[in-house]
């Protein structure tokens, strides 16, 4: 018998960890159809060879069934709509209160709630204690104790869930609200009856007591019904004197302190834990930022400088520069391969989808550092400290990880945007972090501050400037926008205790973030590189089309050419710049090696030394900022667009999101140049107008009022219950 169970709980109360003991390797990571919340599904460990099946699915972590956030919005869609065999309904045992708050809800779905409560180790630990069968009475669940870190309980857990999904009986709820309520429950019931399955009449019922607008929607109630409801709700709030949905919160409350009176012993003396000693120091108002720092630069230092720098050099330089391409060089010359073919074949694709996998080692060492610090319970910490700052410009604390490691490579700046659960969090995140220099841009930095501006030592902290501002003043104005509207996710971050990780969980979690960059090096990055290669080596020469000896004759200084003139307002409107922005989106070290070919040396420096000269000819000082400003900001390389088209999971938000990024490079560039050669050379022309109009419009959407839009914020009466 195949059987389907659904693992619903709280962010934070040990779900994936959960989910990984009971799947084991047996798991398939995916999103959910048509939105970019991540979906997990996998087998559950033991029942599959008798001919059983027994699907786990990991549901978004929530805190309700309400329908504020997407999260919520998928779970209860997924529970109503596919209607699994069974919930497993994890809970943290050290937070009754809150992680209750959801038992509540499911248990009203008419589908059979097992409830795990996790975290034993730590209740223990604490001298608490819990009474399991009166808190099973309570609910009218089957409770089992577990301790998903340590692997105790979840043996018996699955079998009771298989047993439970297996036998197909309902979880009826052994609570029942205030007589008014009940009385207008009821008459709901009533009044739906037939339109929905019938075992979960009651949870419809309570939703359209709390006039729920995606229910309403759903079920496509007559008028007439509805204002027969809408009598009944009028009463009650009257005779309660509150609003619906605050009566039937407050309910659910109330209904949770019986219980853990009834089933929850604390111990009498509290005394602080380690944990909480830590926590003095760590996130203490003066001491936080600088600890922070210094762990920061402490990872930063060895994935990106060091270890990681010595690893990417030796993929780089060694693996690929030394043994991989002279030998695929030499054994094709041996076998006697076409010249054209040879070049594809090492040139396009060896040394373009190699300098993409090169970055893999320094990606692996930085993963490892962030899946410890987030399974230590650190991460938490850190998104805790910087929410306070971050709140104030729309982003959450948690985009501040992502930002962090955007500085050594977007690519994997971009990926740790997966701990973002919130999912207009995660995609405002993925959109910006690029716009921090990653180390790839550098050598642009260095050779428009060498050529132009004399090494001047302000030119580099102004780029970062540059990034930081973006950043923060698209968080504002998208913030305004309907799409990106209300507020981030009420901040609940309750803050784990800390503990080692395991090694397993680490690797596993640094493993499943590699390996999807790995695989989009092998899709999109080769077909990318593959048609740069061919664009860069042919075109017209001598009158007939093949293999170039003179870039200039190639297809790609054509297209250079051809689209030359939309950067003329920016100030480098000459194919050579075009040509150079253009290889810089195959990887942003290119723009710097593209200048060396077309000002005709075939190896220049980093910082590209030998060209400054050139360079300094060809275009003015504001023109060569505006330069870097648009290089800076634009679309990323195809790695990090790969990672963001991954991360989006959606062809839409992929090109909302290098639209953007490429709309506000070009305006903000345009804005430099135009300005500053008004105010450098006195040239007043439409540009300069169109600048100033552009300035005006963005101050506009900067400063116009906030208006939150209604439907998407949390009420109240659960934003300050959850609020830990
Ligand atoms: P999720 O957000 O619900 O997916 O939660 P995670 O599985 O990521 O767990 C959150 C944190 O709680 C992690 O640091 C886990 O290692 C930790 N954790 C999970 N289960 C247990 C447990 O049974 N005992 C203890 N002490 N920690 C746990
Ligand atoms: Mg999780």
């Amino acid at each position: 018998m195949k059987v389907k169970i659904a693992l619903a709980g709280n962010p934070n109360s040990g779900k994936t960890t959960l989910f990984n003991a009971l799947t084991g390797s047996n798991q398939f990571v995916g999103n959910w159809p048509g939105v970019t919340v991540e979906k997990k599904e996998g087998k559950i460990k033991g029942y599959t060879a008798k001919g059983d099946e027994a699907i786990l699915v990991d549901l978004p972590g929530i805190y309700s069934l309400s329908p504020y956030t997407l999260e919520e919005v998928v779970s209860r869609n997924f529970l109503l709509g596919e209607k699994p065999d069974a919930i497993i309904n994890i809970i943290d045992g050290t937070n009754l209160e809150r992680n209750l708050y959801l038992t509540t809800q499911l248990t009203e779905l008419g589908i059979p709630v097992i409830i795990a409560v996790n975290m034993m180790d730590l209740v223990k630990k604490n001298g608490e204690e819990l009474n399991i069968d009166r808190l099973a009475k309570d609910t009218g669940c089957k409770v089992v104790e577990i301790s998903a870190l340590k692997g105790d309980g979840i043996d018996q857990l699955a079998q009771r869930a298989v047993a439970i999904a297996k036998s197909g009986m309902k979880t009826q709820p052994a609570h029942s609200f205030e007589g008014c309520v009940e009385h207008a429950i009821a008459h709901i019931e009533e009044a739906i009856n037939g339109k929905v399955d019938q075992s979960m009449e009651r949870w419809y019922a309570v939703k359209l007591f709390e006039r729920d607008g995606k229910v309403r929607e759903n079920l496509k109630l007559e008028q007439s019904l509805l204002d027969h409801i809408e009598q009944d709700i009028v009463s009650c709030e009257k005779e309660m004197d509150d609003d619906a949905e605050s009566i039937i919160t407050g309910e659910r409350y109330n209904y949770i302190g019986s219980i853990i009176d009834d089933c929850y012993k604390k111990r009498v003396k509290k005394q602080m834990s380690v944990s909480d000693k830590i926590d003095r120091i760590v996130t203490n108002r003066f001491l936080a930022l600088p600890i922070f720092a210094v762990v920061m630069f402490v990872v930063y230092y060895v994935s990106v400088t060091t270890v990681g720098a010595i690893l990417t050099d030796w993929t780089n330089d060694t693996l690929f520069g030394e043994w991989i391409i002279p030998a695929a060089q030499g054994a094709l010359e041996t076998i006697g391969c076409a010249d054209w073919l040879t070049g594809l074949l090492v040139d396009g694709i060896i040394s373009g989808v190699g300098a993409v996998l090169g970055f893999v080692p320094q990606m692996l060492v930085l993963f490892i550092f962030l899946a410890f610090l987030e399974g230590c319970g650190y991460m938490a910490r850190i998104a805790f400290i910087m929410d306070r700052i971050f709140r104030k410009f729309g982003l959450s604390g948690k985009s501040f990880i992502p930002m962090l490691i955007g500085t050594g490579c977007g690519v994997p700046g971009v990926m740790a945007s997966r701990t973002i659960e919130n999912d207009r969090d995660r995609k405002m995140t993925i959109m910006t972090t690029t716009f921090i220099p990653c180390g790839a841009k550098l050598p642009i930095i260095a050779l428009i501050a060498g050529a132009l501006f004399d090494g001047a030592s302000w030119v580099a902290p102004s780029a970062y400037f540059v990034g930081i501002a973006a950043i923060i003043c698209s968080g504002i104005i998208l913030k305004k926008t309907k799409m990106f509207a209300g507020d981030p996710a009420p901040f609940v971050m309750e803050l784990p205790a800390y503990h080692l990780p395991t090694v397993g969980n680490v690797l596993r979690s640094m493993w499943e973030r590699g390996w999807s960059f790995i695989k989009k090096a092998g899709t999109i990055i080769l077909l990318s590189t593959i048609f740069v290669w061919f664009a860069q080596s042919f075109g017209f020469e001598g009158g007939s089309f093949g293999m170039v000896e003179d870039m200039n004759n190639s297809i790609l200084a054509a297209i250079g050419s051809a689209i030359a003139w939309i950067f003329t307002p920016l100030g480098w409107g000459e194919w050579k710049a075009a040509v150079a922005a253009i290889t810089g989106l195959v990887a942003k070290e290119n723009v710097v090696g593209t200048f060396g070919i077309l000002y005709g040396f075939g190896e220049v420096a980093e910082d590209g030394a030998e060209i400054w000269g050139s360079l300094a000819g060809s275009m003015t000082a504001v023109a060569a900022y505006s330069f870097l400003v648009f290089n800076l900001l634009c679309a990323p390389c195809f790695a990090a667009m790969g990672a963001i088209k991954r991360e989006m999971n959606n062809a839409k938000w992929f090109w909302f999101a290098i639209g953007y990024q490429t709309v506000l490079a070009y305006i903000v560039a345009l804005c430099v140049y135009q300005i500053g050669t008004l105010l450098t050379a006195g040239t007043f022309g439409i540009g300069t107008a169109v600048a100033f109009a552009l300035v005006i419009g963005f101050l506009y959407l900067l400063f116009r009022p906030y208006k939150e839009s209604q439907n998407l914020t949390v009420p109240k009466s659960i934003a300050g219950k959850v609020r830990a």
